[in-house]
C-alpha cells in the first residue's frame, strides 16, 4: 500500500505546474557514493538509478516536495570530491553550486567516512552559508562500530547536521523539515560557520584577495562569496569575471607565494591538506569507533577473492557464467507460457475484431502485423530482462562493479585505454546509449572517445535476449538437461567475452590510428562491500529498467510491425515489397552466413534491436512458410524451413554482437561528441567489424572446418 501511495503521490508532484517562482531550490551535493540519489529518491518520491560506485550520477537530476504548503525542488547534482574538477561530471557540478541557483546545499556525507565529507563541507561553506550537512549511510556506520555525534559536529561547524540513513528512510523527515526551515532567498554566508586558517603565508594573501573582492577596490566584484573567490583565483581558476585589477592582485600574490617554495600546485596541496587536517580536528572530537575493523578486515579478505590477479579473473567469469545461467533456465518456462497464452488469445481477439465489423485488411494487420509482434517482444523478451536486471542490479548494489573494472584496468591499459572503460561497458549490458552517457566519468578525452566508439560490442538488454534465444534454439540436441543450460550460459559467457575481447582490440587499434596517444592514471574507488537491498533492487529493476526497455520495445515494435507486415502484403510488379528488398539484400545476406530477410530484420530492427527476431519471424512467416506459433520447436522448424543451419545461428549471434548500435545510441554518441564524424565512426567501426568477422567464419563454414 506504502509502495502505491508513494507511487500517486509521485504522479501528483510530476503534474504540479513547476511555479519558478515561489520554488526554493535545494542542491544535493557531496563526495561520489554517499547516496545522494538514494537521499533525492526519498526526498522526492522519484526513482533515480543508485548504484554502489563512484562516478554513477553524470547527469543532473531534478525533483520536487511539498512542506507546509511550500515547494523545493531539489537538484541531485554528480558526485565532486572538490571544486577543482578532474571530470566533466565534476565540473558540471561545481558549475551548478557556483551558479548561485541553488537557495541552499545540503551535502551528503557518508558516516563512515566523515572526514572526507566534511572537508567537501569546509570548501562548501566559502561559497554559501546555507548549508546544511546530512550524515547519511548512519546504519552502515553502526554496524561497524562508528558512532557519530551529530550535535557536537553541527555546533562544531555551525551548521544543521542531520543523521540519516536513507536506504531505510530514517531520519528523511528531520532532513525534509531542516530543509524546509532554511531560508529561501540567495545563499548567504552567516559568519558563524567553521572556517579553515590556511597556512600563515597562503591565509594572508587569500584575506587580501578577500578585501580586494569585497570592497570592490577595482569597481568590480566576482562574486558574493569573497573567500571562495579569493581561493579560487589565487590557485588561478575561476578568472573568467575577474576584473584585470584583481588578476593583477592574484599574480602578484602568487609571485609572492613562489619567491617562498610555494608554487601552484604546492598552494593547491597545501590549502586541500589543511581542509583535511581541520575537518579531523573535527572529526577527532565527534566521531567515535569501537570494533570498526572487523568489517574492514572482512572486505580486504573479499578483495583479495575478487580482485586477485588469478582469482578475480575465475570468480568474474564464474558470477557472469552463473547470471547467464539462472537468466537462461529461469526464463525458459516464463516464456513458454506466455507465447502459449498469447497464442490462445490471438483467436479470441480476431473473434472479437470481426464481430465488430471491423473490414479483413485492418484486422490482419491488427493480428498479423502489430499482435504477433508485439507479444513475441514480450515472450521473447520479458522473462530473462526480468530475471537479467535484478541479478546484475543486486551485483551492482553489492559494490561489485568497480571490482570488475579493476579486474579489467590491466588489459584496457596494454589497449592505451582507461580502466574505467569497464565501468562503462558494464553499463552498456543495461543499455548501450547509457553507457555512452557514462562516458563522461573518463577524464581523457581520447580515452572518453575511445570508450564511447567500443561501446556498442556489449550486447546490451534489446540484443540480449536474441543471443539468449538463438542460442537456446540452436544448442546441440544431443545435450540433455539440466546441461544445456549450463552449455547455454558458457557459450553465451563466451560471447560476452568476445564482445568485451572485440571491443578491446578495436581500443587498441584506435590508440595505434586515430586516437593515439598514452593511457592516462586514474584513481578507482573501490567502495566498500554492502548487503545489496534485494525488495527494492528487484522492484527497482523490474519497474524502472524491464518495463521501461519493453514499453520503448513495443513503442518501436508497432510501427515497424505494421510497415513489415505492409511490406510483406503490398505487391509491386507482381511481387511483395518485402520479397523484393530481402532478395535485393540476399546476395549480401549469404556471403555473410545469413540471408536477405536477416539483413533487412537488422536495417527495420534500427529503432530497438529488441524487435530483430520478432521481426525476421514475421518477414519468414509473411512469405508464407508456416503459422505464428512462438513455442520454441516450430520457431526452429520455421528457420530451417527458410536454410537456417547451425552456422547461420552462428553468424547471426556474431552480426547481434557486432553491427550499427541502435538510433538511441547513434543519437546519443552525437550529443555526447557534438561531430558527425565520430558518430559515422560510431557506426561504422562496429558495422565493418561485424561483415569481416562473418564473411570469415561463413567462408570457413562453407569450407567444412567448423
Ligand atoms: P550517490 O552516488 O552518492 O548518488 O550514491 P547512491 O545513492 O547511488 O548510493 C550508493 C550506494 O549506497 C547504493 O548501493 C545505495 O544502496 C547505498 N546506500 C545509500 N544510502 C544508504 C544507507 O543509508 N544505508 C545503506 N546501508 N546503504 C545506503
Amino acid at each position: 500500500m506504502r509502495f502505491i501511495r508513494k507511487i500517486i503521490e509521485a504522479c501528483l508532484r510530476g503534474k504540479e505546474k513547476p511555479n519558478r517562482q515561489r520554488e526554493t531550490v535545494i542542491a544535493l551535493a557531496g563526495n561520489p557514493n554517499v547516496g545522494k540519489s538514494t537521499v533525492f529518491n526519498r526526498l522526492t518520491g522519484l526513482h533515480q538509478h543508485t548504484g554502489n560506485w563512484a562516478g554513477k550520477t553524470v547527469a543532473t537530476a531534478e525533483g520536487c516536495f511539498l512542506w507546509e504548503g511550500r515547494k523545493f525542488r531539489v537538484v541531485d547534482i554528480p558526485g565532486m570530491y572538490s571544486f577543482a574538477p578532474h571530470s566533466a561530471e565534476e565540473e558540471a557540478a561545481a558549475a551548478f553550486l557556483c551558479s548561485g541557483r541553488a537557495d541552499a546545499t545540503v551535502v551528503v556525507c557518508d558516516a563512515g567516512c566523515l572526514r572526507r565529507g566534511i572537508a567537501f563541507v569546509l570548501e562548501t561553506a566559502e561559497l554559501t552559508g546555507n548549508i546544511i550537512v546530512c550524515v547519511n549511510l548512519m546504519d552502515e556506520a553502526e554496524r561497524r562500530g562508528v558512532r557519530v555525534d551529530t550535535e557536537k559536529l553541527s555546533r562544531l561547524l555551525g551548521m544543521p547536521v542531520v543523521a540519516v540513513s536513507a536506504a531505510r528512510g530514517k531520519g528523511i523527515d528531520r532532513l525534509t523539515e531542516c530543509i524546509g526551515k532554511q531560508r529561501g532567498g540567495a545563499a548567504s554566508h552567516t559568519g558563524k560557520y567553521s572556517r579553515v586558517r590556511y597556512a600563515p603565508p597562503i591565509e594572508e594573501k587569500i584575506q587580501r584577495m578577500e578585501k580586494a573582492i569585497s570592497t570592490g577596490t577595482d569597481g568590480k566584484s566576482v562574486g558574493s562569496h569573497p573567500r571562495f573567490q579569493a581561493v579560487r583565483l589565487l590557485l588561478g581558476d575561476g578568472s573568467g569575471n575577474a576584473s584585470e585589477q584583481l588578476l593583477e592582485t592574484a599574480e602578484q600574490c602568487r609571485a609572492e607565494l613562489e619567491a617562498i617554495g610555494l608554487d601552484r600546485e604546492k598552494t593547491a596541496a597545501a590549502i586541500a591538506s589543511r581542509r583535511i587536517l581541520t575537518a579531523d580536528a573535527i572529526c577527532e572530537q565527534c566521531v567515535s569507533t569501537n570494533g570498526a575493523v572487523s568489517r574492514r578486515t572482512l572486505d580486504r579478505r573479499l578483495d583479495r577473492l575478487f580482485t586477485g590477479r588469478v582469482s578475480g579473473r575465475v570468480c568474474m567469469l564464474l558470477l557472469l557464467c552463473l547470471v547467464f545461467w539462472l537468466t537462461i533456465t529461469g526464463a525458459n518456462a516464463p516464456s513458454e507460457w506466455l507465447s502459449g497464452m498469447f497464442e490462445r488469445l490471438e483467436p479470441v481477439l480476431r473473434g472479437w475484431l470481426e464481430s465488430r465489423g471491423v473490414p479483413v485488411f485492418l484486422k490482419n494487420l491488427l493480428i498479423e502485423g502489430i499482435y504477433r509482434i508485439l507479444t513475441r517482444i514480450i515472450s521473447v523478451m520479458l522473462p530473462p530482462m526480468a530475471i537479467f536486471f535484478p541479478l546484475f542490479t543486486l551485483l551492482e548494489d553489492a559494490g561489485y562493479l568497480p571490482r570488475a573494472a579493476f579486474n579489467l584496468d590491466n588489459s584496457l591499459r596494454r589497449c592505451g585505454a582507461c580502466g574505467k572503460q569497464a565501468l562503462t561497458s558494464c553499463m552498456g549490458f543495461g543499455c548501450n546509449a547509457v553507457g555512452v552517457t557514462g562516458c563522461r566519468i573518463i577524464d581523457s578525452p581520447r580515452e572518453r572517445l575511445m570508450a564511447i566508439l567500443t561501446n556498442s560490442f556489449i550486447p546490451c538488454n534489446g540484443r540480449f535476449p536474441m543471443l539468449t534465444a538463438l542460442i537456446a534454439l540452436f544448442l546441440p540436441g544431443s545435450i540433455a538437461p539440466p546441461f544445456d543450460s549450463v552449455v547455454g550460459a558458457l557459450m553465451l559467457t563466451g560471447l560476452i567475452c568476445l564482445g568485451l575481447t572485440t571491443s578491446f582490440a578495436v581500443s587498441k587499434l584506435l590508440s595505434l590510428t586515430l586516437l593515439r596517444g598514452a593511457p592516462s592514471s586514474f584513481a578507482l574507488e573501490l567502495p566498500p562491500y554492502r548487503k545489496p537491498r534485494f525488495g527494492s533492487v528487484i522492484l527497482r529493476s523490474a519497474l524502472d529498467r524491464t518495463l521501461f526497455v519493453l514499453g520503448r520495445a513495443a513503442a518501436v515494435a508497432v510501427p515497424a510491425g505494421a510497415l513489415i507486415w505492409l511490406a510483406a502484403n503490398v505487391s509491386v510488379g507482381g511481387e511483395t515489397v518485402l520479397r523484393s528488398v530481402c532478395d535485393l539484400l540476399d546476395p549480401l545476406g549469404q556471403f555473410l552466413g545469413m540471408d536477405g530477410v536477416i539483413l533487412t530484420a537488422f536495417l527495420l530492427g534500427l529503432p530497438a534491436n529488441e524487435i530483430v527476431i520478432p521481426l525476421m519471424l514475421m518477414a519468414y512467416t509473411a512469405q508464407g512458410s508456416m503459422t505464428g506459433t512462438d513455442a520454441p520447436a516450430s520457431v526452429h522448424a520455421l528457420l530451417t524451413a527458410n536454410g537456417w543451419t547451425a552456422g547461420t545461428a552462428v553468424c547471426v549471434m556474431l552480426f547481434t554482437l557486432m553491427h550499427w548500435p541502435c538510433a538511441t545510441t547513434c543519437l546519443t554518441v552525437y550529443k555526447e561528441t557534438g561531430s558527425f564524424k565520430w558518430t559515422a565512426l560510431a557506426i561504422l567501426i562496429p558495422t565493418l567489424t561485424g561483415f569481416a568477422v562473418c564473411a570469415a567464419v561463413a567462408a570457413v563454414w562453407r569450407m567444412g572446418f567448423l
